[in-house]
């Protein structure tokens, strides 16, 4: 089977479309926390597994011999996600899995954000398992899916400086691992994805400018005033401070991606960050 965790989740729901267009439904198995949220895919002949990166038991022999897995990374900043993806990576390890790709991020990022990703790379290559790194590059979505404040205020704040981000659409990222997942040969292989283009957040205020026809600026903020923004908005403090931190990556240049990668990987060009903008504004 090809097995996906986080198989409800944004990326994961775009995967799982993915392969149904490349393979039967039996043979893709969906890892869900929740079989009610996953009920659209069992409907669509899509197998069904439910377990929680929290609790180890529910691995136990979800896994099959030769299976192709891809460990979506979680989003419980709190829970230790080493430990968590570690519980997956031993499971794929008894069961004797033939991949186990993982959607990581960047190489060259060096934002608290990375440090779980690090560990988990870490742990999967002392496994043994043959593994595949997706080194996931920034989503267009997690900047055109909060526009609401943007277009409140006439302004796209952060602390990136002239930083340059080679982000693509979460889709363009579901295309890269399902390539891996269907295809041969990419046993071992560090992969790092990213968009075509690296825009600016000068650029992007210009192309949301054009786009709505309103005047639409980019104010650059020191890392500590992003900080007290995003908390002034509800976010708890250390997430906040997370988030400010990739920021300071981004000026840097550590979400820059030239390797190329993605768009090989998917035969296609990667998605425009306009386009993703033009899908946002229409709703
Ligand atoms: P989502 O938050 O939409 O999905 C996270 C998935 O992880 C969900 O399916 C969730 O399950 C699952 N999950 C979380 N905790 C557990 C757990 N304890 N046990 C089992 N499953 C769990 O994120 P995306 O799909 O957009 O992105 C995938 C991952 O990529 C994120 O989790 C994060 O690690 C990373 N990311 C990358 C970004 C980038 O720009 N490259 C931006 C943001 C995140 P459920 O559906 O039940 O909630």
């Amino acid at each position: 089977s090809i097995v996906v965790t986080g198989a409800t989740g944004h990326l994961g729901r775009h995967v799982v479309e993915q392969l149904l267009e490349k393979v039967p439904a039996e043979q893709v198995t969906a890892v869900v926390r929740s079989a009610e949220k996953g009920a659209d895919l069992a409907e669509r002949g899509v197998r069904i597994a439910v377990a929680d990166y929290n609790a180890p038991e529910t691995f136990d022999g979800l896994f099959a011999a030769g299976d192709r897995v891809l460990l979506i990374s979680g989003n419980e900043f709190d829970k230790g996600r080493v430990g968590q993806h570690r519980v997956v990576i031993d499971a794929a390890k008894a069961a004797g899995v033939a991949l186990l790709a993982y959607t990581s991020a960047p190489g060259p990022l060096g934002a608290a954000l990375a440090d779980d990703h690090r560990g988990t790379e870490e742990a999967l290559l002392d496994s043994g398992v043959p593994y595949a790194l997706l080194r996931n590059g920034w989503y267009h979505e997690n900047y055109t899916e909060n526009l609401a404040p943007v277009l409140a205020h006439h302004a796209v704040v952060a602390a990136a400086g002239e930083g340059r981000v080679s982000s693509a659409s979460r889709a363009d990222y579901a295309a890269a691992a399902v390539a891996v997942l269907t295809g041969e040969g990419h046993e071992n292989k560090t992969y790092e994805l990213g968009g075509d283009e690296a825009w600016s957040f000068a650029e992007y205020a210009a192309e949301l400018s054009r786009q709505t026809g309103e005047e639409i600026v980019y104010t650059p903020v020191t890392v500590e005033a992003l900080t007290g923004i995003l908390t002034g908005a509800g976010l708890p403090e250390p997430l906040a401070a997370i988030l400010a931190g990739v920021d300071a990556s981004i000026e840097k240049g550590e979400l820059v991606v030239d390797s190329g990668d993605l768009s090989r990987l998917t035969g296609r060009p990667t998605t425009p960050l306009a386009e993703a903008v033009a899908a946002a504004l229409k709703g």
